[in-house]
């Protein structure tokens, strides 16, 4: 569910040519969909989705339709072995000699920070920014006594490659307290964006903080916010430093922004 979601409202969509890129693969001399087409499409998944698992991946080379009967004709498991290893050669290729993908905590991968701006490049011509759309909320709603509130708590669980790279590069510490979050045989943690991306905020590193959900819900709702002068200090809303901002700090004026219209206006 939560995938399907996360694809529905995915910023990025295929161009004209990207849907026939990834209509028409290309093939190697043994008939297999080629492993540099694989490479491309393995850089447009994550894009797309925030990151790259080998199961969700070949579930989505078989939803394309890009198989071709021969590609599934009696095949036994060693052909079909044959057949994913073309998307091995390329995740290989891409993590082991390209370095553009790393392993994140959970155990699938995503594209480091340092290479971001370089895998959108390749694949410009293939995928383009959708128009922002309201940003996806999972509602969780708890109902009290007759007579009592009713209380809608909403979540952002929107999540992008880059926030995951993000995430993954920081360590995933809350750059308030410090916490990392152990969930599982992974951690949790949050990307808040200063300059909301409602607000036309921009999707880039230097507009976020990654957070655990407390200090998350903090900044969403203004109680606390980054000094807007010296941009390493944690205010709450009497003005006091509750903490020191851990680096990398984000831009000034994305601090700015979110002191000037979120700190202590909701
Ligand atoms: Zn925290």
């Amino acid at each position: 569910m939560v995938t399907e979601h996360l694809a529905e409202n995915s910023k990025y969509k295929l161009t004209p040519k990207g849907q026939q890129f990834v209509s028409t693969p290309t093939r190697d001399s043994n008939g297999r969909v080629s492993a540099n087409y694989f490479k491309k499409l393995i850089l447009i998944f994550i894009i797309q989705r925030g990151s790259y698992r080998p199961s969700t991946f070949k579930d989505y080379v078989k939803s394309l339709g890009i198989l071709i009967d021969a590609d599934f004709e009696s095949m036994t498991t060693r052909q079909y072995v044959e057949w994913k290893h073309n998307i091995d050669i390329a995740k290989d290729q891409l993590e082991k000699q390209q370095r553009l993908l790393i392993k994140t905590p959970d155990g699938s991968f995503t594209i480091p920070i340092e290479r971001y701006a370089e895998v959108l490049h390749q694949v410009s011509t293939l995928i383009e920014t959708a128009p922002f759309q309201a940003a996806p909320v999972a509602i969780e709603e708890q109902e009290y006594p007759a007579g009592k509130i009713n209380t809608v708590i909403t979540r952002r669980i929107r999540d992008t490659a880059l926030s995951n790279a993000v995430k993954t590069q920081r360590n995933y510490e809350c750059q308030v307290c410090g916490v990392k979050l152990p969930m599982g045989n992974t951690w949790y943690a949050e990307v808040h964006h200063l300059k909301p991306l409602g607000h036309d905020g921009p999707d880039i590193e230097a507009n976020m903080l990654v957070l655990c959900p407390n200090h998350h819900v903090l900044f969403d709702y203004g109680a606390i916010a980054v000094h807007p002068e010296n941009t390493n200090t944690v205010i709450d809303g009497c003005g006091k430093i509750i903490a020191n901002l851990k680096p990398p700090l984000p831009r000034k004026d994305y601090i700015q922004f979110h002191h000037a219209k979120i700190f202590q206006k909701l």
